[in-house]
């Protein structure tokens, strides 16, 4: 496995391969997780070259968020990423990818960035947008590789990919869970014990929805207000919001139909997290 992280050796490695073979790219911030994972084993099993890249990207955390406190252990991510005979771990410095004056910034406008994840953190989506069109430029990827964990990151890439025609196929794969439903994440590593316990709670109130759904109710306001009851038993948690959309749309729907996403984002303590299921 090869550690790149200089964008022109990264241009020219892929230069060399490009025509015979069939690139996989798998965009992280590292600290890589299962979920990391089942990305890069897909993306194994269906390209000739493998390449993950690993950048916490500042553009795309707000003023106050955790940028610098993200977890980051490139040796533990390199050797993760050789068990699964990633080719190459593309990691390239701040510098390197925003060098002084940098200027340009891509933003998908419209509903799907600005509800939800885009409502709560404004300027986020326009970071990992402007990531991914520089990381999409330098590595040329034939099939990029995304979490349903982040769903609508998910669709408002597929967006930008097809607006800006950009020569990539975006493969979504399933959210991966520990034994007791938490999404894996990251951020998970910032809780203590009694935290990483109350995290649950984002996973079992989708559950409920899911239980209270398969039982008939249909109305989604009610469906939102059950599940702010339920997560209000736990007193680490603050819920930022909680919505059930049209998949596609990202529209808030009144009666719950199949295929609607139910997406939430809960403080536990001080950690923000976010999950989401399909009805
Ligand atoms: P991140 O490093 O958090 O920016 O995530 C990099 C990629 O991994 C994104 O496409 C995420 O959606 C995906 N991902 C993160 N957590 C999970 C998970 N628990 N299951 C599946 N994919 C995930």
């Amino acid at each position: 496995m090869r550690l790149i992280r200089k964008i022109d050796e990264m241009r020219k490695y892929v230069r060399e391969r490009k025509n015979k073979k069939l690139i996989g790219f798998v965009p992280t911030m590292g600290y890589l997780h299962e979920g990391h994972l089942s990305l890069i084993r897909k993306a194994r099993r269906e390209c000739d070259e493998v390449i993950v890249s690993i950048f916490v990207n500042p553009t795309q955390f707000g003023r106050g968020e955790d940028y610098h406190s993200y977890p980051r252990d490139l040796k533990r991510d390199i050797a993760l990423s050789e068990k699964e005979k990633v080719d190459v771990i593309f990691a390239p410095s701040v510098e390197e990818m925003y060098p002084e004056g940098y200027s340009t910034f891509v933003q998908v406008e419209g509903r799907l960035s600005s509800v939800l994840e885009g409502a709560s953190r404004p300027g986020h989506f326009r970071g990992v947008c402007t990531v991914l069109v520089k990381l999409f430029n330098i590595i040329n990827p034939d099939i990029s590789f995304f979490g349903e964990k982040d769903f609508q990151q998910a669709l408002i890439v597929k967006k930008m990919v097809e607006d800006l025609n950009i020569d990539t196929r975006i493969v979504l794969l399933p959210t991966v869970r520990e034994e007791d439903g938490l999404a894996m994440s990251s951020r998970n590593s910032y809780f203590n014990e009694e935290e990483r316990k109350a995290a649950i709670i984002l996973y079992r109130s989708l559950k409920k929805a899911k239980e209270w759904i398969d039982q008939g109710e249909r109305n989604s306001s009610r469906i939102i207000q059950k599940m702010k009851d339920f997560i209000a038993k736990e007193p680490l948690a603050r819920i930022d919001y909680i919505a059930i959309v049209d998949s596609k749309s990202l529209e808030e729907v009144e009666q719950v139909e199949r295929g609607n996403l139910i997406a939430l984002a809960v403080y536990i303590g001080k950690v923000r997290l976010i999950d989401n299921m399909r009805v």
